[in-house]
């Protein structure tokens, strides 16, 4: 499509697939194209899917809309706009300059009368003066449960919160745990179950994986759900056969990876104070890629990688493999603090960023980009109380994979929410938190891990410590979002 035609027929760019009643391509409809967010792996649990029906598009009546409050907006280059409004069901949308200006006419109030209207209204960026803004909150599908498979791991990272011992979990107790976790979700209705297995280093204990792994899948069919499974690892020891069996029974693969060589060695060393990186590039090198297998990449920025991690963004884009970018978080009941200091975290971000801009990957990358924040609107940081359960070696529960020596029971029911939901840590909606529920970008955020928030302020209803990182550098990820867009789409000069 050349530029005049750009110009005078609206697009909109989102990152969420949609459907629109309309099987007509009219020249002069707005033009609309769509694509899904990646759904990263890390190491907490995923927020409450909570998004827009996107189904209904145009409403039966004949309400006025005007532009929503708190709109972030940004010149993407002379042609495109992007603009993103907090109760966009997913990331920011790219508008051409013809729909910029049709959404401009929303400055005051007015009916939908135009194809485009209804896309504007869809991604929040126009609203009905009437009712009150919300975001749409339905019940979450995936129950997601972490299994600690072990305390013992080869290596001795500074920063990891598992109090490391050579205790790991048993068989009955793995078969057990995810029994109840099987009957918690068929009591609550969930869709799907996800199981995160984790240590320590998971794969010390491969054959018990593979045991609880073929359990969840007969009992995913037992029960009539949808089954995940997820493996986190170092790295380090995953062989050409562990590989294949991950390959064939659909497990996932996630490996942490803090830098590239010394970088990383200084954060991920083994025990007797080597460096891991080269049995890590060798695993994913010669081990996973040639096997089929591309694991999800997970980076945690600490004072000591923050300038190295664009160096690792790098690397594992040239390996086409998804990354994502977390922040260190202080283990309990220690004074240890390896978090980076702010400017220094902010540009190591912007570095790695730059390499984003530079790669441009064409799969969606945003939600993992910026910590704990999620392109799709939620209220919750993270499922705990709602959706999520930890399952610590000796078959204890606990709400967070941060408090496994701080379980809520150590019996198990057949209603393991019960159990978490009323657990001392409070994970609030952001619509409560005080500073955040006027934020601009609160249904991305929601706030920060309130495991954090707490620890900084002895209380879960404020703001995260993070936050100034998170405003700064929201404007550049959602801005790599909209060149994404562009690229995929072809209008990327
Ligand atoms: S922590 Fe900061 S960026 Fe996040 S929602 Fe609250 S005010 Fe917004
Ligand atoms: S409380 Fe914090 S560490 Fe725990 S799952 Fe939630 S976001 Fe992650």
């Amino acid at each position: 499509m050349n530029r005049i035609q750009s110009n005078t027929t609206p697009i909109i760019l989102t990152g969420k697939h949609f459907f629109l009643d309309d099987d007509c391509a009219c020249p002069d409809s707005p033009q609309i194209f769509t694509s899904l967010q990646d759904t990263f792996e890390n190491d907490c649990a995923c927020p409450s899917a909570d998004s827009a029906d996107l189904a209904n598009l145009l409403p039966a009546d004949n309400r006025l809309y005007k532009q929503a409050d708190s709109i972030y907006r940004d010149d993407l280059s002379s042609d495109f706009r992007l603009a993103f409004s907090p109760y966009a069901p997913q990331g920011p949308s790219v508008l051409n300059l013809s729909a910029w200006e049709r959404w401009q006419n929303f400055a005051q109030p007015r009916p939908l009368s135009q194809p485009e209207d209804a896309i504007l209204a869809q991604q929040n960026l126009i609203m009905p003066v009437t009712a009150p803004a919300r975001l749409p909150t339905p019940i979450p599908e995936m129950l997601t449960a972490w299994m600690h498979v072990t305390n013992a791991c080869n290596l001795d990272c500074p920063y990891c919160y598992v109090r490391k011992s050579s205790a790991s979990m048993t068989e009955e107790i793995g078969l057990n745990a995810i029994g109840k976790i099987f009957q918690t979700a068929s009591k609550r209705q969930f869709k799907n179950v996800k199981l995160k297995y984790a240590g320590g280093e998971a794969t010390l204990q491969f054959r018990l994986l593979k045991k609880l792994a073929e359990h969840a899948e007969q009992l995913s069919q037992e029960y009539g759900l949808g089954l995940k499974q997820v493996i986190l690892s170092n790295g380090t020891r995953i062989t050409v056969q562990d590989a294949a069996w991950m390959l064939e029974n659909n497990l996932r693969l996630m490996i942490s990876l803090d830098g590239v060589g010394e970088i990383h060695d200084r954060t991920r060393p083994y025990r007797n104070g080597n460096g891991s990186f080269d049995a890590v590039r060798r695993t994913i090198d010669e081990v996973l890629l040639p096997g089929g297998l591309s694991p999800m990449i997970t980076v945690t920025i600490t004072q000591q990688n923050a300038g190295g991690a664009a160096d690792a963004v790098r690397w594992a884009l040239e390996r086409d493999l998804s990354v994502s970018l977390n922040f260190y978080r202080h283990k309990p009941d220690s004074a240890e603090d390896l978090a980076a200091e702010e400017n220094t975290l902010i540009d190591g971000m912007l570095a790695a960023y730059q390499v984003y801009e530079e790669v441009l990957p064409l799969r969606p990358f945003l939600n993992g980009l910026l910590d704990r924040t999620q392109a799709g609107g939620h209220l919750h940081t993270c499922g705990v109380g709602s959706s999520y359960l930890v399952i610590n070696h000796e078959g204890a529960l606990a709400q967070c994979q941060m408090q496994l020596d701080a379980p809520v029971s150590r019996a198990l029911t057949d209603d393991l929410l019960l159990q978490v939901h009323n657990g001392p840590l409070k994970n609030i909606s952001v619509e409560e938190k005080q500073n955040c529920n006027t934020c601009t970008y609160r249904y991305r955020c929601a706030g920060g891990c309130p495991l954090e928030t707490y620890r900084a302020s002895g209380r879960w209803d404020v703001s995260s410590p993070n936050c100034h990182i998170y405003k700064t550098l929201f404007p550049h990820a959602f801005r790599l979002e909209g060149l994404r867009l562009l690229k995929m789409h072809g209008w990327l000069n």
